[in-house]
Formats: structure tokens, C-alpha cells, sequence
């Protein structure tokens, strides 16, 4: 029998984001745990604000293992929180109630800035770094710092050792500001492991005395990007039949559905879809192809192919929730009749 590390990791009740919290018990097992084989455990509520002092007891049931790569025998249990009776879910929990569908992919693109000292890492004690241009994608200490490379190396490789499907990195256009891709089947699944990741992130920078800072313009209205977290869907449907007319009606519905969109795309939205730097303005829905100014961009692959394909997003911000953003595409996917192309 081995001892295992099983950190127990989920999402507080705070509003009107939820932090990551992960606390460790030792199990042993003559194997790496399956999920099934991952007991329900508790935690204190009232300090996560998710009970009142007096019945404080939450539940943790595990959703999803992934072996944890910084420990000896260590694994990473994403859970659930739910009510003390262990089967109804508590009001934060909002991934049990989401739309799924193994059909539907999503590919996130995660940005957000690393912070030191209050300030983006790489930013002057006092004033701006030299204006936005060379640092997205960039290479050389000026452009990057002597660090940053390092950190999202460690962390690539910490998400692939886990099983996490992470698709890539870019540094972005802000100084101190950096994204990475996580793809996956579901939306169940592909929250998940951006969940994992931002917090195999969020561990892993604590040796380096780095903040992450996930909100979507901490720089406030100035000349520095926002931070964003492009969310790339397709449905079976929209890659295998798709067709101009399921596709413009796919866009009607999300222009009808705008509230409920920016609703689950993060807070202080308004502050980076200004119109201004980066998409379309908030409150105005909008699609072109190849148009990084548009509410949702249309891949040129997806005119070539006859309307099938994937579509990307670009509303959700760095902070939001991607249980929420999946469920909200799939139920105004849900909403277009899947049949438009076969029938015209
Ligand atoms: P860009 O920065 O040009 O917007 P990225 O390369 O950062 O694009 O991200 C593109 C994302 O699209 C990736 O996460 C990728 O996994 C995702 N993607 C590609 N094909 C599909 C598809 N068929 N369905 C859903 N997502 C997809
Ligand atoms: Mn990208
Ligand atoms: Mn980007
Ligand atoms: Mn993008």
C-alpha cells in the first residue's frame, strides 16, 4: 500500500468570483485512486463563505482526479461542494446543474497578468514600462523579464504531467501579461482542467513571490489590454453538417441572448469591452470573419468549409467562470434547431 497526497480542491462562495481553496488528506491505495474509489470529505463553510457559524458543514465530493505532479505520490481531486446531506448541491456549486455534451469542444484561452509588488511584473517602482507593441509574443529580457518564461514553462509542464490538456502558451500584449489554451471534449471537462490549471498556476508561483491577477482590465482605462478568456466552441453539428442558414440563425440567437451571455462572462466586463482596445463594446453583439473586433469571430477555415467548424467568443474575460460560459453557449446552441441545413 502507498500513501496518497489527495488535495481536495474546489470553489469557495465568494462573489462575484469564487476562489480556488484545496486542502490535503493522506489515503492509502494499492494504486493512483480512480475517482470512484475518492471518499466524500467536509470542510468548515463559514470560512469560505459557504455556511453560517453554526452548521458549518460543507461536503466535498470529487469530480475529477488528475495526478499531481510537484508531489510523491500526490493527486489533484477537483470537487464539488455540496449540502451536508452529500446528494444536493450548495447554491455556490455551479457545475452540477451546467448543460454538457461530449460533442460540444471548447478551447479557452486564458490570459491574465502576473503581479509583484502591486503592479504587473516587469512595470517601473514608478510610471509605465515603454508602450504596448513589442511584448505580445515577444522574446528578450527587455520584452519579457527574466522570469516569466520560466514560470510558464514550469506550468506547461506541470498541466501536461496532470493530464491536463493544455494547447499552448503566448506572452500577450501587455507587459507582464501572458495566456494559455486549454481544449476539451464537454464542458464539464474543459472547466475543469482550466479550473486545474489556474490553480496549478496560482501554486506554483508562490515560490516565485508572484501574484496572478485575473481581472479583466486591472489596469483601468488606460492603454493596456484587458485580459480575456476567448472561449472557441463547436458543436457535432456545427462541424459535421453547419451551413450558412443554421449558422446565421446560431447568430441571431446569441445576439437575442446578449444579457444572459455577459451575465456568466465575468465581472467588470463593461471595463474591457469598451469598444476601444479590444472586441466589440459590451452591450452590442456583433460577428465577422477573421474580425478580432467583433463579439464572436468566425475563422476564415469556416467559410472555406462551408460554414462547419469552430467559433471563438471573444467576450468572456479572465475572471469568469467556465462552467458558466460553457453552460450559456450550449443553451443558446440548444436553442437553433439542429435540422435548418438538412431541411434548406
Ligand atoms: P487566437 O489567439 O488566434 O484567438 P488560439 O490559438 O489562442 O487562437 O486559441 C484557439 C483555440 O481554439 C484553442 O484553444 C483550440 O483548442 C480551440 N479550437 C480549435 N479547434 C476547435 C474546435 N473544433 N472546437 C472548439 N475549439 C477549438
Ligand atoms: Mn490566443
Ligand atoms: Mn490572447
Ligand atoms: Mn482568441
Amino acid at each position: 500500500m502507498t500513501k496518497y497526497k489527495l488535495e481536495y480542491i474546489w470553489l469557495d462562495g465568494y462573489k462575484p468570483t469564487p476562489n480556488l481553496r484545496g486542502k490535503t488528506q493522506i489515503k492509502e491505495f494499492d494504486h493512483f485512486p480512480s475517482l470512484e474509489e475518492l471518499p466524500l470529505w467536509g470542510f468548515d463553510g463559514s470560512s469560505t463563505e459557504q455556511a453560517e457559524g453554526r452548521s458549518s458543514d460543507c461536503v466535498l465530493k470529487p469530480v475529477a482526479v488528475y495526478p499531481d505532479p510537484a508531489r510523491k505520490n500526490g493527486a489533484l481531486v477537483m470537487c464539488e461542494v455540496m449540502m451536508p446531506d452529500g446528494v444536493t448541491p450548495h447554491p455556490s456549486n455551479a457545475r452540477a446543474t451546467i448543460l454538457d455534451d461530449e460533442g460540444a469542444w471548447f478551447g479557452f484561452e486564458q490570459e491574465y497578468f502576473f503581479y509583484k509588488d502591486g503592479r504587473p511584473l516587469g512595470f517601473p517602482e514608478h510610471g509605465y514600462p515603454a508602450p504596448q507593441g513589442p511584448y505580445y509574443t515577444g522574446v528578450g529580457f527587455k520584452n519579457v523579464g527574466d522570469v516569466a518564461r520560466e514560470i510558464v514553462e514550469e506550468h506547461l509542464e506541470l498541466c501536461l504531467e496532470a493530464g491536463i490538456n493544455h494547447e499552448g502558451i503566448n506572452a500577450e500584449v501587455a507587459k507582464g501579461q501572458w495566456e494559455f489554451q486549454i481544449f476539451g471534449k464537454g464542458s464539464k471537462k474543459a472547466a475543469d482542467e482550466v479550473w486545474m490549471a489556474r490553480y496549478l498556476l496560482l501554486r506554483l508561483t508562490e515560490k516565485y513571490g508572484v501574484d496572478i491577477e485575473f481581472h479583466c482590465k486591472p489596469l483601468g482605462d488606460t492603454d493596456w489590454n484587458g485580459s480575456g478568456m476567448h472561449c472557441n466552441f463547436s458543436t457535432k453539428f456545427m462541424r459535421e453538417v453547419g451551413g450558412k442558414d443554421y449558422f446565421e440563425a446560431l447568430m441571431a440567437a446569441f445576439a437575442k441572448n446578449l444579457d444572459d451571455h455577459i451575465a456568466v462572462y465575468g465581472p467588470d466586463n463593461h471595463m474591457r469591452l469598451t469598444g476601444k482596445h479590444e472586441t466589440a463594446p459590451w452591450n452590442k453583439f456583433s460577428y465577422g470573419v477573421a474580425d478580432r473586433g467583433a463579439s464572436i469571430r468566425v475563422p476564415h477555415s469556416f467559410i472555406r468549409n462551408d460554414y462547419k467548424g469552430y467559433l471563438e467568443d471573444r467576450r468572456p474575460n479572465s475572471q469568469g467562470d467556465p462552467y458558466q460560459i460553457a453552460s450559456q453557449v450550449l443553451k443558446t446552441i440548444s436553442e437553433v434547431p439542429a435540422k435548418s441545413a438538412a431541411a434548406a
